[in-house]
């Protein structure tokens, strides 16, 4: 938890990303802490996505006992309305085995979106 904490703060006050379409939490089984090895990495530019991630907000990569998660920035995501938190919420649910269909997301609407800025 403190290293969510740590990153968390870190995107405050560096960038992060999301957008309404990734506006969407994993079902609550999925909605835990990563207890592998996680990695988030910022980037600024589409081109520092993975391959198959460009124009995206957020992509996780699972890996067994690890998940690398890229991100955009704070202001690309809030650009975006979105919010940083949630986004990465959403990337660590994948990290937890949630499946690429997004079966079983929580939506929240864009007013209660507002409240994780
Ligand atoms: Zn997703």
């Amino acid at each position: 938890m403190i290293k969510l904490t740590t990153v968390l703060l870190a995107l405050s006050i560096g960038t992060a990303h999301a957008g309404p379409f990734d506006a969407v939490l994993p079902p609550a089984e999925f909605d835990r802490p990563y207890k592998g090895r996680l990695t988030i990495k910022i980037v600024p530019d589409d081109k520092d996505m993975p391959a198959g991630c460009e124009h995206m907000v957020g992509c996780a990569t699972p890996n067994g006992t690890s998940c690398v998660i890229h991100l955009r920035n704070d202001a690309w995501i809030r650009s975006e309305r979105g919010a940083p938190e949630i986004v990465l919420r959403h990337e660590i649910g994948h990290c937890n085995g949630w499946g690429k269909d997004h079966a079983g997301a929580r939506r929240i609407p864009p007013l209660e979106i507002e409240k994780y800025y």
